[in-house]
């Protein structure tokens, strides 16, 4: 029932202060050229897509429907050693030379305003306070609604929206700290997790499991055959998917590839990159509110089956407000005790039964 299991939403409005705008002095650099001659070909005025707002639309719709069972805490900011278990020093470095500063990051739409090194430990601080909230038995599950997003990012590299891997930097303190010996990180976003696919491909200590829109889609890695490497290898499991793969193939998916695996593989910890652009008004793929509400109760099945119910999920993408606000609102009624679908059907399946009931007399001559 609703309010039956307790969970902990961490969140920061320090995570607010990050906000790019194309219109700032940029640091002068190749980079910026480049994003400058493509932003000049479009014929649109561009703004930065992962904006405040997305957190915002989030906080508000839970404050306007608040879900019994839950609580909201802060976590401090990730220290440059925490972040240094799955970034290089010389990354590190470089963005944090960027403090106070606006700058591009990537050719492919990473920027930060002055602000946004803070935003950005703060987010990867909160999906570690989400990790230890769980290990440590502070509440059942828990959900880090944090910005930037972080599963593009890669031990070198800033992209997609994405500064810190907060969900690898989660993991690796899991690794490091907390004792977890298997982690199984869920990525459900409509993009492939590229950053957290690199930096853990040749763990055997982490499976990855990645469901997403098949290449060409962005960042275009995922492929079924990429599978992990050395140590690691049979440890990353990438499900790609054609653009409208909605509900029954994502349930498929879960039930057939990712249960099994957790079976064999028998977590003690599991994360979730939860990105909430799969649904079917946001960029890609098409899942439904009750979509969300099924994969929540499979990985919640799992955590309960093999590690206590250690679940913690940390946000990734979603520009659409209202299906990103009602989709996070969604996943944590589940989280907090409430009742998932009993089965999902194709959209329309149901009302068209109810019609074909309707109108059944109408053709018969008794
Ligand atoms: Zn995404």
């Amino acid at each position: 029932m609703l309010g039956d299991r307790s969970v902990t939403v961490f969140y920061d409005e320090v995570m607010l202060g990050h906000n790019p705008e194309v219109d700032l002095p940029f640091l002068p650099s190749r980079v910026e050229k480049r994003v400058r001659n493509i932003l000049k070909e479009l014929d649109f005025k561009w703004s930065y897509p992962e904006h405040p707002g997305r957190l915002s639309a989030i906080k508000e719709l839970l404050d306007d429907e608040p879900i019994p069972g839950l609580q909201f805490r802060a976590g401090p900011h990730a220290s440059y050693d925490q972040l240094g278990r799955v970034h290089t020093t010389a990354y590190l470095d470089h963005i944090f030379s960027l403090e106070g500063k606006p700058a591009w990051l990537d050719s492919d739409t990473t920027a930060v305003s002055p602000n946004s090194i803070k935003a950005a430990t703060s987010a990867a601080g909160n999906a570690i306070a989400a990790v230890e909230c769980v290990v440590k038995g502070e509440s059942q599950s828990a959900f880090a609604i944090v910005r930037p997003p972080g599963h593009h990012a890669d031990p070198v590299r800033a992209r997609g929206f994405c500064l810190f891997n907060n969900v690898a930097v989660a993991a690796a303190h899991a690794q490091a700290k907390l004792g977890c010996e298997r982690i199984l990180i869920v990525d459900w976003d409509a993009h492939h997790g590229n950053g957290t696919q690199d930096i853990f491909w040749a763990d055997p200590d982490v499976l990855f499991f990645d469901t997403h829109c098949a290449a060409p889609f962005y960042p275009g890695s995922g492929d079924l055959y990429e599978i992990g490497g050395g140590l690691g290898e049979g440890y990353n499991i990438n499900v790609p998917l054609p653009e409208d793969a909605g509900d029954i193939a994502f349930e498929k998916a879960f039930r057939e590839i990712l249960v099994p695996a957790a079976d064999h593989f028998k977590p003690d910890l599991v994360l979730i990159s939860a990105g909430f652009d799969p649904h079917r008004n946001d960029m890609a793929l098409n899942l439904t509110y009750d979509g969300f509400a099924m994969l929540t109760s499979i990985v919640q099945e799992i955590a309960d089956k093999h590690c206590e119910g250690r679940l913690a999920f940390v946000l990734e993408g979603g520009y659409n407000l209202k299906s990103l606000s009602r989709g996070v609102h969604t996943v944590l009624q589940i989280l907090a005790g409430g009742e998932p679908p009993e089965q999902l059907v194709e959209c329309g399946l149901r009302e068209v039964d109810e019609a074909a009931e309707f109108h059944r007399d109408a053709f018969t001559d008794d």
